[in-house]
């Protein structure tokens, strides 16, 4: 089966609003004749907004970088998945190991974030990934399991097909350090073989699962000519245009 390539950046705490309205003003231009791949921004919360003007009429999607999973209530600063599908948001990224080494995130919250996005209509970059010390401690494969099993608990076959699945290696965040391609594909297909076992041939063959850790226009090429690696969550490089919009054109290179 082939799967449309995904490619969506992360800008994490960073851009204000009038900066983010910048940075989609040139991701617009540079990317007005991309073909092919399918592409979207996770500007913070605050610039969400703004920048969903901005992308009126363009193909670029829009993501939010979390969310909580009650639908209204007494939760201080906290976002619902109603707030973020009026917003025009068609991704939610969960899951993202700073969430979960920082915020206390676990598969349990991970889980009832997932149920609450595809609940209300989101699609959810459902993020995994090792440690180094589990990685070191050959402990992969046992870790990506459990994060699979445990915070895809209860979505049903319907629901996997607006699940992309983003596998970082948590390592590999930030720190410069990418995955091989030979790395991050072999972790790749046991994704896929997971999601088969959990779900049936046809689900893992559709779901994409998207690399992030590191990428950049040096070594996107590399990831995405791997058969299970369908895409890239891109954190630093996302957040200009001119390497985010390399990223994004990587057949061109
Ligand atoms: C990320 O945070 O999802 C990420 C992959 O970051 P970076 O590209 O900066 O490693």
């Amino acid at each position: 089966m082939k799967r449309m390539p995904f490619i969506a950046g992360n800008w994490k705490m960073n851009k204000t609003v009038s900066e983010s309205i910048d940075l989609i003003k040139q991701l617009k231009a540079d990317l007005s004749r991309v073909e092919g791949v399918e592409v979207a921004v996770a500007p913070p919360f605050t610039a969400l907004y703004a920048v969903r003007k901005e992308l009126e009429g363009s193909p670029i999607q829009l993501a939010a970088q979390n969310l909580f999973w009650e639908e209204k209530g007494a939760f201080t600063g906290e976002i619902a998945p109603t707030m973020l599908k009026e917003l025009g948001c068609h991704y939610v990224i969960l899951g993202h190991s700073e969430r979960r080494q920082f915020f206390g995130e676990t598969d349990e919250t991970v889980n009832r974030k997932t149920r609450a996005t595809l609940k209300q209509g989101l699609k959810v970059i459902f993020c995994i990934g090792e440690t180094l010390k589990e990685r070191e401690a050959g402990k992969t494969f046992a870790v990506i399991q459990r994060q699979v099993t445990g915070g895809l608990k209860d979505i049903s076959k319907e629901e996997m097909r607006s699940v992309v699945v983003a596998y970082e290696p948590v390592w590999s965040i930030g720190t410069g350090k990418t995955a091989t391609p030979e790395q991050a594909e072999e972790v790749h297909r046991f994704i896929r073989k997971k999601l088969e076992e959990l779900y049936s041939r046809e689900i893992a063959e559709g779901v994409r699962i998207q690399y992030g850790g590191s990428v950049t226009p040096e070594n996107v090429k590399g990831l995405m000519g791997q058969e299970n690696i369908d895409g890239a969550l891109v954190g630093g490089a996302s957040l200009k245009s001119e390497t985010f919009s390399k990223i994004v054109r990587f057949k061109e290179m």
